[in-house]
């Protein structure tokens, strides 16, 4: 298990100096992402912020001040995609991180050397942090999950196997996308509540979800399960993820088997994926009301209900085209925190794979929608205009019940706790353009 260690001390600082104020990235985060130099014809390849910097792993990797398990690490990071580093398993990546923590301390003796591998943020263009074989999206906030059920099934709106199993469906990894997507308003049949047939044309109920995104680390055969005690080895890191979603499209299409075209034509990420480790003192305790079912003995372990869950907070802001035109800022729709979660990261894999499931690495598993107990704390515009009976206020005096073609959508997400650094995720944004019709 991956606990608290030396790369997470509070008074740790970096020669990078901008990392020790105000950063989402100080030397006790360290996430990953895949760069390279804006407008260069170069090849992508892993990359670990540092305050307003990244330190190029593959440049870092040919100055050989590494042996043994990091420098093979920052081998398999040298690549144009993180799937390999990742599927490296837990030990490599902590053994990389420490190496990493060292080498980037205000008193390291590589400094001279490393200063050379630095890029600034602003001169550097993301690239997908890996390939995503499959991509599967959970519902693990139980408020969100019962808000939307009971817009779309009043008099039943939690199905009983919601407390036993995560729930969960298979995605479409082929249209995610990294921050600074822009995509068309999707196009689909829809049928209004009062229409006698169904119509085809622009979505007309256009949402966003604000989620975590799991990615998978270390590889699983087909028919080889995960025990709970062991599912975190298997996940490498967490991202920000907006699953976008056409409501209309939804509500029509999605009995008996689940959402489908209202979910395919975009998501994205943020770029900067957030390592299991990095995030070890932001763990918290993972429980059920007494009156719940308690989870099954495969999905439960001592260390999933002391440390499960993850004590992350939320984010989510709206700009529309009039806010950018008037240089207006951006504003605040909601906030959560992933500790909200019904079911924790190791259940989620435990379960995915107990069936025999193979995970591969760079798999992505997305959380479901973080709306939490209150309603200011809702995860979607659905939840926040009540399936879109109530618009919400925006402070420049537009109102929104779902979302407008030039509307940008952007989430952040940090970690903070007494006695802990503050870490941060960057943000992921992402732009709705005219429906081609
Ligand atoms: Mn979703």
């Amino acid at each position: 298990m991956l606990m608290i260690n030396e790369t997470h001390d509070v008074n740790l600082t970096s020669w990078v100096t901008s990392a020790n104020s105000k950063s989402d990235f100080p030397i006790q985060n360290l996430p990953f992402a895949i760069v390279k130099r804006k407008g260069q014809k170069e090849a992508f390849r892993g990359g670990v912020a540092i305050g307003d910097q990244v330190i190029d792993l593959a440049a870092v990797a040919k100055l050989k001040l590494f042996s043994g398990v990091p420098q093979e690490a920052l081998e398999a990071a040298s690549q144009s995609t993180l799937n390999d580093l990742m599927d490296l398993g837990d030990e490599a990546n902590s053994a990389l991180r420490l190496a990493l923590s060292k080498a980037l301390r205000a008193d390291s003796p590589l400094q001279t050397a490393l200063a050379p591998t630095l890029i600034s943020q602003g001169d550097i263009e993301f690239g997908m942090p890996c390939q995503i074989g499959d991509y599967t999206d959970f519902y693990t906030s139980i408020y969100h999950a019962t808000a939307v059920g009971k817009l779309f099934r009043p008099d039943n709106p939690l199905l009983p196997n919601y407390k036993w199993i995560p729930i969960g469906y298979h995605g479409r990894s082929s249209t995610i996308g990294i921050s600074g997507q822009q995509f068309h308003r999707p196009v689909g049949q829809t049928k209004a509540p009062d229409a006698l047939e169904p119509s085809f044309g622009p979505c007309k109920r256009l949402d966003y979800e604000l989620e975590m995104g799991l990615f998978v680390g270390k590889s699983t055969q087909m028919g080889e399960i995960i025990k709970i005690e062991n599912a975190e080895q298997h996940l490498f890191g967490v991202c920000i993820f907006n699953d976008w979603s056409a409501r209309d499209i939804q509500a029509w299409e999605y009995q008996p088997l689940g959402p489908f075209l209202a979910k395919s034509f975009a998501s994205t990420i943020s770029p900067w994926i957030v390592t299991m480790e990095a995030l070890a003192p932001y763990r918290s305790e993972f429980t059920r009301p007494e009156t719940d079912p308690q989870t099954m003995s495969h999905l439960t372990s001592e260390h999933n209900s002391r440390y499960g869950g993850l004590d992350i907070d939320l984010s989510c802001f709206i700009q529309t085209k009039t806010m950018r035109e008037n240089q207006q800022t951006m504003a605040q729709l909601s906030q959560s925190n992933f500790k909200y979660s019904y079911w924790t990261p190791a259940q989620l894999i435990t379960h995915h794979a107990s069936n025999g499931c193979a995970m591969r690495s760079g798999d992505l598993l997305g959380s479901g929608t973080q709306s939490g107990p209150t309603d200011e704390e809702a995860g979607s515009l659905l939840e926040l205009s009540k399936g879109g009976k109530t618009p919400v206020d925006l402070p420049n005096g537009e109102k929104r019940t779902f979302l407008e073609d030039g509307d940008s959508i952007i989430m952040r997400a940090s970690c903070s706790k007494q006695g802990a650094a503050r870490i941060g995720f960057g943000e992921v944004e992402a732009t709705i353009l005219p429906a081609i019709v």
